[in-house]
């Protein structure tokens, strides 16, 4: 199991909820991206990037951002196993996120920097295009406070 995965093991109990519990240690080629829309306790859509073999998470309350300069917060919650992309169904009342979760987008997405994922990351400015079915086009993600990003629309470099 990956030590990054611990949050997401302590929050959930695996005999209650449908959710995975995540096994796979396998980093693919192609990094996969999702979108799921959460309607838990407040509605919000969760932004998942694969990065070192787990889906690196966030909220976004009010969901991706739609035009050139938009900036939508997003917080960044703890790792998600990869198995998680594929996951739609109703976490039961009382559980962690209890509510309906529904793919909203996913596809595989590209890192735009030169330095790597990771790297980016820990800087805390990520910058990608999402090549899904409703977002296509450059997105970056930027740190501020806290766990506080921005999800932000940007446009595509030549
Ligand atoms: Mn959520």
């Amino acid at each position: 199991m990956r030590k990054s995965l611990t949050t997401y093991h302590k929050k959930r109990e695996f005999k209650k909820t449908p959710e995975p519990k995540g096994s796979k240690k396998k980093i693919s080629k192609e990094q996969m991206f999702v979108i799921q829309k959460h309607h838990a306790r407040s509605l919000h859509y969760d932004l998942r990037l694969e990065m070192g073999g787990v889906l690196k998470s966030w909220a976004v309350p009010k969901g991706p951002p739609k035009r050139i300069g938009e900036k939508h917060l997003a917080i960044h919650v703890e790792d998600h196993p990869l198995e998680y992309a594929r996951f739609e169904g109703i976490i039961p009342k009382g559980e962690y996120g209890a509510g309906k979760v529904e793919i909203w987008d996913k596809g595989i997405y590209e890192n735009l920097k030169s330095d790597s994922l990771a790297k980016c990351f820990k800087n805390g400015v990520i910058e990608i295009k999402l090549l899904g079915k409703k977002l296509k086009g450059a997105y970056a993600l930027v740190h501020f406070k806290e766990k506080n990003w921005l999800f932000i629309k940007v446009r595509l470099k030549k």
